[in-house]
């Protein structure tokens, strides 16, 4: 062939293959999608990309997207920092101390990007598997010193005037904690032009002429969120399917949407060390992508999605001493349960039926059966006797009930967790290949991909304080000075 012809062959296909994939078009996009896999870095994002090719997939949506950056993610006060501070810098393009929601660190608040979308007439969509008063969610319609101040922050969702809430409960509504308690949250939000639905069966039956919407999931955990994905039931409403509803009520909105969706319990089970409930739960991230994927689809010109993490949460990493060069992630396999349900629920009922009875042996089938560990026979489940005795010394530990303070020997070996079920869980990771440093949050920098109008704005390395300023320039938003909104 002649050169000039290859040449031609090779232009062809260049722009073919370009016409085929996605590309960041140009002008203002119409539809806004932010998620935040809270606790979510570059770790968790590889892992459960990893096995989930491993179980013959493609791999994750969110890591294939064709524009990707990495984001640093220090707080005002610290290298790592906490959701409230992360959250608050994501949404507002500020940096605060940590625990601070939506305010400098002069307490003085700060104006959020969907509070910005609001007021340039979009519809505004906040999304979450945790509580809605949490701190990332609350983080982009709340101002307010503590993201413990979850009474006065439901009174801000109250009245932040935006259309769609998503996902979890409330924690305190009634005020209980709160210095100023007063109505309760929950008929304040419907004073405020709110209609509530709670379950399945209601939420099915939600459409536009509902107006603005609080929908979330009546089987909660103790925490007022949507159970983890491993451990959830048909029953239950998923992210992806909160997602949908946003796109279903907001969509035909003739300025569009801004939804910012949070996968909000990564974080809290790689706190405890547990990687097959945290692959779960990226996956159900995921998921809820691919919905907002299939409108960008429909809409290439006018969506725009970025996904990204507040921080990474366990220093998880993919390599461990007793693995060498090697990994085994189908071993995550037999896990069923998230570590809070096999604590609060299969322990939790071993331990009252076995009050001063308590035996090591009787464990046995409960590892086989929740964590696929077995005492004998060739695989690589089995139980070597240095991990078979890490386990009883945290059996031992766990049927004393005995309360785990920071800074001892134990608090490096089980957090403030259940040591019985952090013993089990290191274990089944470490088999795999996994390691983790933490039950808090790391320094890591995290991964920020994007696809849609101007994603190659999220290419490169910058901070997540960039995020913000990113959003207000692709989307033409207007932000008010700082401190000068109530
Ligand atoms: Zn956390």
């Amino acid at each position: 062939m002649r050169f000039s012809k290859m040449l031609s062959l090779v232009c062809v296909v260049v722009l073919v293959s370009a016409l085929l994939s996605p590309v960041c078009a140009a002008q203002t996009p119409k539809y806004v999608f932010l998620f935040i896999g809270d606790g979510t870095g570059i770790p968790q994002r590889m892992a459960t990309e990893l096995i989930v090719k491993g179980e013959g997939g493609e791999g994750l949506l969110l890591n294939r997207l064709p524009a990707y950056g990495v984001t640093t993610t220090r707080s005002f006060n610290s290298l790592i920092t906490d959701s409230s501070s992360a959250g608050t810098a994501i949404a507002t393009g500020f940096k605060t101390v940590d625990g601070y929601v939506g305010v400098d660190p002069e307490f003085k608040p700060l104006e959020t990007i969907a509070e910005m979308a609001k007021k340039k007439g979009m519809k505004v969509g906040i999304l979450t598997s945790v509580s809605m008063d949490h701190a990332t969610p609350a983080s982009f319609y709340a101002h307010q010193e503590s993201r413990n101040m979850f009474y006065e922050i439901a009174l801000d969702m109250a009245k932040s005037g935006f259309d769609y809430f998503g996902g979890g409960a409330l924690l305190d509504p009634d005020g209980k904690k709160s210095k100023n308690p007063g109505k309760n949250a929950y008929d304040i939000i419907k004073e405020a032009g709110y209609s509530i639905f709670v379950g399945r069966e209601e939420f099915g039956k939600i459409t536009k002429e509902a107006g603005k919407v609080y929908a979330y999931n009546d089987r909660l955990d103790s925490s007022m969120a949507l159970p983890y994905s491993i451990d959830m039931k048909p029953e239950d409403i998923t992210l992806a399917e909160f997602t949908q509803k946003g796109i279903d009520l907001l969509a035909d909105h003739p300025q569009g949407f801004f939804m910012m969706i949070e996968g909000g319990k990564v974080d809290w089970t790689c706190h405890a060390n547990d990687a097959a409930t945290a692959v779960k739960e990226v996956m159900a991230l995921d998921e809820a992508v691919k919905v907002a994927y299939t409108f960008y689809e429909a809409h290439p010109e006018d969506t725009l999605i970025v996904v990204t993490g507040d921080h990474e949460t366990g220093g998880l990493t993919i390599g461990f001493a007793g693995t060498q060069y090697d990994s085994y992630f189908d071993l995550l396999k037999p896990q069923k349960i998230s570590y809070d349900d096999f604590t609060k629920t299969v322990l939790k009922e071993y331990k009252e039926t076995h009050a001063g009875k308590a035996n090591f042996d009787d464990m046995i089938p409960l590892m086989k059966e929740y964590f696929g560990l077995e005492m004998e026979g060739e695989g690589r489940l089995v139980l070597k006797d240095f991990e078979l005795q890490e386990l009883k010394e945290a059996f031992v530990q766990s049927m004393s009930g005995v309360k785990v303070n920071v800074g001892t020997i134990d608090y490096l070996l089980y957090g403030s967790y259940d040591p019985f079920t952090v013993a089990l869980t290191h274990i089944l990771n470490q088999k795999a290949g996994l390691g983790w440093t933490t039950f808090s949050h790391t320094g890591l920098p995290v991964g920020t991909s994007a696809v849609g109008v101007q994603c190659e704005q999220f290419n490169g390395f910058y901070d997540n304080t960039d995020i913000a300023k990113k959003f207000i320039s692709i989307m033409g938003l207007e932000p008010t000075k700082v401190a000068s909104i109530n």
